[in-house]
């Protein structure tokens, strides 16, 4: 049997049955607009049918239902307790679905994939995310080395817009460039507030990140790379001479030098310089 978990009189009933409440610290906002899930399991067959999915934040199922239709395997970690008597009744007649209790930003993502999709060679996640974790959680992704080769994830539009930017744009900041350092991140489509049961106070967008598994090998340095960016965005209304200086404890004179060297004007402020000059900027600098 499958629920329609998007009739609000279904998710009333299943609330009543199993006694659950909303707990607003754990971004729990679930979605209600039936075209939403399907065209996000859509988004993922990009990676091919026969691949993992890794599901975050499962909620009362609705998205799962999507993704247990169309994938042969899928492992949701979920953090609240109260919400497993739901799946369990919601998620029944699947069985190629399973949930694990955990918190996705303390979960060793490395051995789930070996030991939970060793037969399967692509893992990708999908997700309507918890906001509150959104950067953290891409990056532990991002900077995990395991098999996962792209994400399709629901999170608040302005950040979308921010990991999403191209360097050199006006919503660029630290996160696009490092997002950019192993991935490709795209905009799928917008969501409004109205599609969520309790309508969040802001809009929503579907991203896609894909993982070039290829590290940037132009970049001497990855650790120095990424001081860089985070100093050059820390104070973000000033131009990048002066926020590098003040982060990094360099002098003025010397920093206009390095400037002067990749060709970048002392006049730019972060968001302007280009993925490039930044690689160029941390194989030169030093501190
Ligand atoms: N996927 C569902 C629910 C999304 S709401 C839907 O689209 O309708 C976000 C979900 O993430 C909630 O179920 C919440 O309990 C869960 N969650 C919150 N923080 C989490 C964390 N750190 N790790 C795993 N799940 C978390």
């Amino acid at each position: 049997m499958i629920y329609d978990l998007c009739d609000l009189n279904v998710i009333k009933k299943l609330f009543n049955k199993y006694g659950f409440k909303f707990n607003k610290s754990l971004g729990q906002n679930f979605i209600i607009n039936r075209e939403i899930c399907p065209s996000m399991a859509k988004e993922c067959l990009i990676y091919g049918e026969n691949i993992g999915v890794i599901e975050i934040g499962p909620g009362i199922g609705t998205l799962t239902q999507q993704l247990g239709l169309k994938f042969k395997k899928v492992i949701c970690i979920e953090k609240d307790k109260r919400l497993f008597p739901i799946l369990k009744d919601v998620l029944a007649d699947f069985k190629n679905v399973k949930i694990l209790e955990d918190d996705a930003l303390k979960i060793d993502f490395k051995k789930l994939v070996q030991e939970e999709f060793k037969n399967f060679d692509k893992v990708i996640v999908c997700s309507n995310l918890p906001y509150y974790i959104t950067s953290p959680f891409i990056m532990k992704i991002l900077e995990t080395d395991c098999n996962i080769k792209g994400m399709v994830l629901m999170i608040q539009k302005e950040a979308a817009d921010r990991i999403c930017a191209l360097p050199g744009s006006k919503d660029c900041s630290a996160i696009s460039i490092a997002v950019r350092y192993y991935s490709s991140a795209e905009i799928l489509f917008g969501v409004n507030s109205e599609s969520f049961i309790p309508a969040p106070k802001v809009s929503s967008s579907v991203i896609r990140i894909s993982t070039n598994g290829a590290y940037r090998s132009d970049i001497n340095d990855k650790s120095k790379f990424f001081k860089v960016v985070k100093a050059s965005f820390e104070k973000r209304r000033k131009k990048i001479v002066n926020s590098l200086s003040m982060s990094l404890g360099l002098s003025k004179n010397y920093l206009e030098e390095v400037f002067d060297k990749v060709g970048i004007s002392k006049l730019s402020r972060a968001e302007e310089i280009k993925f490039e000059d930044f690689i160029n900027l941390s194989n030169i600098i030093e501190f």
